[in-house]
Parts: C-alpha cells; sequence; structure tokens
C-alpha cells in the first residue's frame, strides 16, 4: 500500500538547502506492521509527512495503494487522505477552540463515510481510549497524554485503511500506552496497515513485524521481528 522511491527531503535553511531525507526506499505491503526508529532528527517524521502526503519530496516518489501521489488532483488527494489514512501527529495538533469530541469528528467535517454516525463513532472512540469523561474538555484543559489520545481517537474515526502515528504512546504512561498498542494491534489484525515511529525497542520489537532504522535520512538496516 505505501511505497516511496528514492525519496530526498532537502529543507531550505537561509540559503542552504540541507538534505534531511536521502534516497530513501521503502514499501510497505497490506496489513503489515511496520515501526521506524532512529535518533532524534534523523528524519522519522519527515518520512512520515511524505508518506502521509502532508508534505512532497524533493526528489522521488511516493506512491499510496498502487497510485503515484504526485499525479493526482488536489482534490483525489485529500479524500485518500481523508478517508483511508489516519495521521497521529507527533505533537497532537489538536484545534484549541474545539473540545475534545468536536477535535475526533474534525476529520469528517470535509470526508465522511455514508451512513455512520459520527457523533456515536466519536464518543465510543473516547471511550476506548480512556476519555469517556474529558468528551467537553478543550485541549487546554487536558494533559499531555490525554491530548495523545485524543489525537489517536481522531485519526480512527474515518476507519482509515493505513494508520501513520508519530510516537503516539511518547507521552503516555506505560499502561495507557499499552492500551493504544493494542487498540493497534486489534485494528492490524483487522487488516488495517499500520506504520508507527517510536523510541521504545522494546515497543518496536513486542507489537511491529518489521523495524526500520532510520540514521541521518538514510534506512540503516531493517530488522524482521518474527513472532
Ligand atoms: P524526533 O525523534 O526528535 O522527532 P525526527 O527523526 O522525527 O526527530 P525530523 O522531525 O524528521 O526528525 O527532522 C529531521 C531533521 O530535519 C532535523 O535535523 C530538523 O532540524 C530538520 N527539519 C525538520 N523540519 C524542518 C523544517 N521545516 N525546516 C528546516 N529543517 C527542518
Ligand atoms: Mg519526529
Amino acid at each position: 500500500v505505501v511505497r516511496a522511491n528514492d525519496v530526498c527531503r532537502s529543507y531550505q535553511v537561509g540559503d542552504m538547502m540541507v538534505p534531511v531525507l536521502k534516497n530513501v526506499n521503502l514499501v510497505v505491503k497490506k496489513g503489515e506492521f511496520v515501526a521506524i526508529m532512529g535518533p532524534s532528527g534523523s528524519g522519522k517524521s519527515t518520512l512520515m509527512n511524505l508518506i502521509g502526503c502532508l508534505d512532497r519530496p524533493t526528489c522521488g516518489s511516493v506512491s499510496l495503494m498502487g497510485t503515484d501521489v504526485s499525479t493526482i488532483s488536489d482534490d483525489e488527494l485529500a479524500r485518500l487522505r481523508g478517508l483511508e489514512i489516519g495521521f497521529v501527529f507527533q505533537s497532537f495538533n489538536l484545534v484549541p477552540r474545539l473540545t475534545a469530541l468536536e477535535n475526533v469528528e474534525l476529520p469528517t467535517y470535509a470526508n465522511s463515510r455514508p451512513g455512520v454516525d459520527t457523533r456515536k463513532r466519536a464518543k465510543e472512540l473516547l471511550e476506548l481510549v480512556g476519555l469517556e469523561d474529558r468528551i467537553n474538555y478543550r485541549p487546554t484543559e487536558l494533559s499531555g497524554g490525554q491530548s495523545q489520545r485524543v489525537a489517536v481517537a481522531r485519526s480512527l474515526i474515518n476507519d482509515p485503511s493505513l494508520i501513520l502515528a508519530d510516537e503516539p504512546t511518547g507521552n503516555l504512561d506505560s499502561k495507557t500506552g499499552k492500551e493504544i498498542m493494542d487498540l493497534f494491534t486489534e485494528l492490524n489484525k483487522k487488516g488495517r496497515t499500520v506504520i508507527m515511529i517510536t523510541h521504545d525497542p522494546n515497543l518496536a520489537k513486542v507489537y511491529a513485524d518489521r523495524v526500520i532504522n532510520l540514521k541521518d535520512g538514510y534506512i540503516e538496516d531493517r530488522i524482521d521481528v518474527t513472532n
């Protein structure tokens, strides 16, 4: 479902172009659970943003569901992102003036699956991440871990086939983190593809089929975890 072909990304800093990703090749098959690891600054979020089409590569191309995303219209891309991809941002990206419930519903304002009661589903998801008593709180009234769980619930509102999660448990205690991981595992067993960035080697080892290590913008090695 995901293919990155010789993808590079450089950022302009002052009058210099600084390369961050260097010819990364990656194929993730439908139903895989892949963990991306690597030191801070190695380009993990940059790669995830390219896969999620939040950003465009400086060279190379990204294909999703067999389509080179640079060849489809903005509308088609927005639809694909809205319905097929659930994105958990490293910094949550919750909308401050919306409640937890409204933040979870947000992706359905632009795209939703027909026949789904979004309010009911948003409540169920908040319950699933243990926040049924916080649905009317705004982001400033939530802790970091609670905000992260709202972000996870929001990523699942349109029942995406591809879940891209950037450090989804980074702010959670180990018990709550395990609950989120179990949730992803359950979705993965139902055929959803999961790509997750984590700093925790244990999480990668326990939950992922495959671990990809990024170092200085290169894929250093791939470890297949067989369990
Ligand atoms: P972390 O584990 O800390 O989240 P990461 O592996 O996700 O790190 P990235 O966020 O992908 O790292 O950043 C990789 C490099 O790209 C960093 O050195 C960072 O300074 C640089 N970078 C990221 N975004 C920009 C930007 N918008 N402009 C310039 N440089 C950037
Ligand atoms: Mg990052």
